[in-house]
């Protein structure tokens, strides 16, 4: 603990290491703003506190420089809650367990939240410190970013209204200034249940694809990798050239927003062992068109024991199979600006189908709202036209990129002076609460900057901890320019 305590910057650590003994995963942040509110009713800041637990503190500008333009510096209290499958973590009770592991600062057997509590710590310590010069600021802590921004989504911003800037501090590559995100959708495709008796002369066939890199469907999108669930029905489909099938279940895919690793099918044919062959056969096609992409992927399929004679209809079946070949997934197109970007893309995220009917999730983004919103026509009409129902969700906005972002040229100042490296200013094809400000308070000027963090969401989660004394330098130095350019 001691040990802990020397993390240095102190006055960052400190806030971090208070809030990792408060319980936040999304939804449980009231301990989190209470503690984000105390401290800024401490300080003297006139602060906010909505419904949704967000939190808005108003820091003054320090003296003589009230008159600079106002800056957001905005980061989101909750995190994800992961953990090793041994650990007894309960983390609606349990303080993390925090440990340094080299240069690394990491959790004992779970995530551990510096998405975002390392961006809430860098924006206390850098408005409470006196010495500094800084423009007024506003600190916004939002809530429920990870699972779908319902906080950001209701934040009244009729505070916010004058202000020029936004430094969102929830990005994890200390090497990049971020100016732009893709919006996403959520579209959930469900099939009625529709189950027939099989003939008991058939057998089952257990089809596996397996060992694919996976990773998630808007960063690695481009990697050009293989989608387990797209794998599976093009197996599927091969086998219905030549076999008499049923399906009886499908289970693919864990995430919307992570390109499926596995997809399991059980199906029965007239002659199991023949099946089971053929799909083995053409699993290795698809193996070897990935062979460079996604060398892991694997294809097994073995005649296996069922009880339950039953399977989906051969309409039900048939239509689950259209739709993950014919639905949008992948990259979908570049941006015409800049064909090395991916615009618009689509991931078939998962796949249920057994006793209960069937869902297919897919999870599209794009910088473009127009392009957003057809690809999720596509997939209503898909869905429509084979007889099932659509509905959308967890619908956030892009945010468009502005090059010409003087406060990413800033940004990209500071940092090269600091570290002698220049960052590079590029757009993420992920979601950021950036693009719901930039719909609330159009014209405002934004990016999304942070320390170095890895295996986010997961319990290998860890901070680099020298980036963190980096990411506050360069931001106390892009503060004192506005202040000083501003003020009077
Ligand atoms: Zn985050």
């Amino acid at each position: 603990m001691a040990e802990l305590n020397g993390l240095e910057p102190r006055d960052v650590f400190g806030h971090f290491l208070a809030l990792s003994a408060i319980p936040r995963g999304s939804g449980n942040e009231r301990g989190a703003a209470d503690y984000v509110a105390g401290w800024a009713a401490d300080k003297g800041f006139g602060v906010r506190r909505d419904g949704l637990s967000n939190v808005v503190a108003d820091a003054p500008a320090s003296k003589g420089y009230e008159g600079a333009p106002t800056v957001i510096i905005q980061a989101h209290l909750d995190m994800v809650c992961e953990k090793d499958g041994g650990s007894r973590h309960d983390f609606t009770r349990d303080p993390l367990e925090l440990y340094i592991d080299g240069e690394w600062l990491r959790a004992r057997g779970t995530t551990l939240g510096a998405d975002d509590g390392i961006g809430v710590a860098l924006a206390m310590a850098v408005a409470e410190d006196v010495s500094a010069v800084c423009p007024p600021l506003r600190l916004v802590f939002t809530t429920d970013e990870e699972v779908g921004m319902g906080g950001a989504k209701g934040l009244d911003v009729s505070g916010l209204a004058g202000a020029r800037y936004l430094i969102n501090i929830d990005n994890s590559d200390e090497d990049e200034v971020i100016i732009g995100c893709a919006g996403g959708v959520i579209s959930d495709s469900r099939f009625a249940a529709d189950r027939v008796p099989v003939p008991e002369d058939y057998g089952a066939v257990f089809v596996s694809v397996s060992g694919l890199a996976g990773g998630h469907s808007g960063g690695d999108i481009h990697l050009g990798r293989a989608n387990a669930n797209v794998a599976a029905a093009r197996i599927v489909n091969e086998l219905y050239r030549e076999y008499d099938i049923y399906i009886k279940e499908v289970t693919g895919g864990e995430k919307d927003n992570a390109i499926p690793r596995e997809c399991s099918v059980t199906l029965f044919a007239r002659e199991p062992g023949r099946a089971a062959a053929a799909a083995r056969a053409f699993g290795r096609v698809i193996a070897r068109e990935y062979a460079a992409a996604d060398p892991g992927l694997t294809v097994s399929a073995d005649p296996i024991t069922v009880s339950d004679y039953t399977a989906l209809s051969p309409d039900l079946a048939g239509a689950l199979t259209a739709f993950a070949l014919l639905a949008p997934c992948g990259v979908i197109s570049a941006r015409p600006s800049d064909p090395s970007m991916i615009e618009t893309s689509s991931n078939i995220g998962v796949i249920r189908a057994g006793s209960d009917g069937a869902l297919i999730t897919c999870l599209s983004r794009s910088y473009s709202e127009s392009r957003l919103a057809d690809t999720a026509a596509r997939i209503r009409l898909l869905a429509d036209a084979l007889g099932g129902s659509v509905s959308a969700r967890g619908e956030y906005p892009g945010w468009e990129p502005d090059p010409g972002s003087k406060l990413a040229a800033l940004f990209a100042a500071a940092r090269e002076r600091l570290t002698g490296r220049r960052p590079a200013v590029r757009s993420v094809h992920a979601g950021l609460e950036c693009g719901i400000f930039a719909r609330k308070l159009p014209g405002l000027d934004m990016v999304s900057v942070g320390p170095r963090a890895e295996g986010i969401h997961s319990p290998n989660e860890r901070l680099f901890i020298p980036s963190v004394g980096r990411a506050r330098g360069t931001l106390a130095s892009v503060l004192r320019e506005i202040a000083q350019e501003g003020g009077s």
